[in-house]
């Protein structure tokens, strides 16, 4: 019988993006179920300090609610211009939650004067696996770059049009939804629990 495995997000992207990780791994026996899936419980505001708390307070919320093992991540962008901000604040940065555009153009002012040599920063991604009962895992993944001079490209969300990855000439909302899934913080940290989710299956 598979093994279930809550992913704690309600974005059917990343539910797939982990599915696709563990075909790809050849993993199978884990049936990947999300926060629809499963009955509702109190979800707690994201407040911690860091990525790796945030995440595996997320997880820890969704294993002991559900009984399921759990995965659950948390990412931002760090601009070393900023000293690592935005960070864990990177969704609510202008003030509200999730305005992209305002994000975008608050972060842009911030770092006008900043020359491009000093332009540097990358997405971050923590993902936390928590097994009820038994073992707690954190990862992170990271996706250098740099950041834009104005908004480009149509693509992803969030500061994908402001960010170009290192070694490119395009930002992160220029490239296809494979391109992305393939470089991003969120792949690299995700590929790392596939040893312990291979675990699981048995
Ligand atoms: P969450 O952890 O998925 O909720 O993302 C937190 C915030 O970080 C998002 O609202 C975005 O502002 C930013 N972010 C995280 N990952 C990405 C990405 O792949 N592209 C663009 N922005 C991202």
């Amino acid at each position: 019988m598979a093994c279930r495995l809550l992913v704690a997000s309600r974005n059917v992207k990343k539910l797939n993006e982990l599915r696709r990780i563990l075909d790809e791994a050849g993993v199978a026996g884990i049936e990947i179920v999300g926060l629809d899936d499963v009955p509702p419980y109190a979800e707690a505001p994201e407040t911690g300090a860091t990525f790796a708390e945030n995440a595996l307070a997320k997880a820890r919320d969704g294993a002991v609610a559900t009984g399921l093992a759990c995965v659950a991540d948390d990412s931002g962008l760090e601009v070393d211009a900023l000293n690592g901000m935005p960070g864990v604040l990177s969704a609510r940065w202008s003030g509200g939650h999730g305005d992209d555009a305002a994000n975008n153009a608050l972060l842009l002012a911030q770092i006008a004067d900043v020359p491009d040599e000093r332009r540097g920063g990358r997405f971050v991604s923590t993902c936390a696996l928590v097994v009820p009962g038994g073992e707690e895992i954190v990862v992170r993944g990271e996706w250098p770059g740099s950041i834009a001079r104005t908004p480009v490209g149509d693509g992803g969300f969030g500061y994908d049009p402001l960010f170009i990855p290192a070694g490119g000439a395009v930002t992160a909302a220029q490239l296809t939804p494979a391109q992305k899934d393939a470089v991003s913080h969120r792949g690299r940290a995700l590929a790392q629990l596939v040893p312990a989710l291979a675990g699981l299956a048995g």
